[in-house]
C-alpha cells in the first residue's frame, strides 16, 4: 500500500503522513490479524489484503489515523515510564492455532494514585465529539470497542497481569469551550465494559477468525463460485432514504423530524405548519452507506459498492 499525495498537501507534512502511517505498530508480524483486523468487516478486511501491494491511498485520508499515532505516541511517552503502568505495548495469544496480535494502551499493574486502580486496561480513543455523543445515546454502537478490549484483557491475564476492570476512554479531538458550553461537547467520556468469561471472548474471537478465513478463501479464488459475502449493512455504517421535517429557512431537522416514510413526515409538517404558524417542508434525504463514501480503501475493488454507485442516485 502506497500513500500518495493525491491532494497537493505541502511536502513536510506529506511525509510526515506517509512515515508514521506506514510505521504503525505491529507491521511486520507473524499473525493469522491483529484484534483491529479481527473486528474489521471480514470482507473488507480480505479485500484490503488481496489489494494492499496495488493500493494507493491519498496523504489527506489518513490525517485521522495520523493525528491519532500522534496522539498514542504522546501517552507512551509520558506514561511507560511511571513505575506500576505499562503502556502502548503489543502482545500476542493463540486461538484455535491461530495467532492474534494487539496493542493495549494503558494498564495499571499497582494502585499508584492517579484516580486509576490496580489492574484497570484503559483503551484511548481519539474521535469525534459528535462521535461520543452518538454513542452515549446508542451504547450499543460500542460493540466494537467492547470486545476489543476484552480481547486485550484475556492476552493481558494469560500474560500473568489479571484485569479487574475495563474502559475505553473517547477524547474528542474537536472539543472546544464554545462547542462544550453551546452544544454539550464533552473533551472526554468513559465508556466502561463488563470483563467476559474467556471462553466468551475466546469464541467471539474465534467466531471472527471463522468469518476472515472463509471471506480469504472466497477473495483469493481458493473456494469456486460467486459465493461472496459482503459487508452488512451495520458493518457499511448505512442510512436507509429517509424524509427530514424542516422549518422553512432552517437547513437542520426538527427534533424527531426524519422518517423513512415520506407520508409520516408530510403530516408531521402540515401539523407544524398548523400549530405553529410557520412554514414547515419536507426534505429528501437520499441513503447513504458512511464506512463505503468515507471510510473505506479498497471501495473501488468492491463489487457491492459498485452495484450500489449503479443503482443509487447520488448528488455529485
Ligand atoms: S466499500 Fe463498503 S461494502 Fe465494500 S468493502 Fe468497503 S465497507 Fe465493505
Amino acid at each position: 500500500m502506497k500513500i500518495i499525495n493525491k491532494s497537493n498537501l505541502p511536502e513536510p507534512l506529506f511525509r510526515a503522513i506517509s512515515l508514521s502511517c506506514d510505521a504503525y505498530a505491529g507491521k511486520g508480524e507473524e499473525k493469522f490479524a491483529s484484534v483491529t483486523e479481527l473486528f474489521r468487516p471480514a470482507f473488507q478486511q480480505a479485500l484490503y489484503e488481496k489489494h494492499y501491494d496495488t493500493l494507493e491511498v491519498d496523504a489527506k485520508r489518513r490525517w485521522h489515523m495520523f493525528l491519532g499515532i500522534i496522539f498514542h505516541e504522546a501517552l507512551r511517552k509520558a506514561n511507560n515510564t511511571v513505575s506500576g503502568v505499562i503502556a502502548e505495548e503489543r502482545l500476542s495469544i493463540e486461538i484455535e492455532g491461530h495467532r492474534i496480535t494487539g496493542g493495549f494502551d494503558h494498564y495499571e499493574a499497582e494502585d499508584i494514585g492517579i484516580g486509576y486502580e490496580e489492574g484497570i486496561l484503559i483503551d484511548h480513543k481519539l474521535t469525534s465529539g459528535h462521535k461520543i455523543i452518538r454513542l452515549i445515546e446508542n451504547p450499543n454502537e460500542t460493540w466494537e470497542w467492547r470486545w476489543q478490549l476484552n480481547a486485550y484483557a484475556l492476552m493481558l491475564t494469560r500474560a500473568g497481569f489479571p484485569v479487574h476492570r475495563i474502559k475505553s476512554a473517547a477524547y474528542a479531538k474537536d472539543w472546544s469551550e464554545m462547542k462544550e458550553h453551546r452544544s454539550g461537547f464533552p473533551l472526554f467520556h468513559e465508556f466502561e465494559f463488563l470483563i467476559e468469561r474467556e471462553e466468551a471472548v475466546e469464541a467471539q474471537c474465534y467466531e471472527q477468525i471463522a468469518k476472515l478465513k472463509s471471506e480469504r478463501a472466497h477473495t483469493f479464488g481458493r473456494l469456486p463460485g460467486e459465493a461472496y459475502r459482503e459487508c452488512t449493512p451495520s458493518e457499511r455504517w448505512e442510512k436507509p432514504q429517509a424524509w427530514a421535517v424542516i422549518k422553512q429557512g432552517n437547513k437542520r431537522a426538527v427534533n424527531g423530524g426524519v422518517r423513512e416514510d415520506q407520508d409520516e413526515a408530510i403530516g408531521i409538517a402540515q401539523r407544524l405548519t398548523a400549530t405553529t404558524g410557520k412554514k414547515h417542508l419536507v426534505e429528501y434525504r437520499q441513503p447513504a452507506r458512511t464506512r463505503c463514501d468515507f471510510y473505506c480503501d479498497v471501495r473501488d475493488h468492491c463489487s457491492s459498492y459498485k452495484s450500489y454507485l449503479e443503482s443509487t442516485w447520488r448528488f455529485q
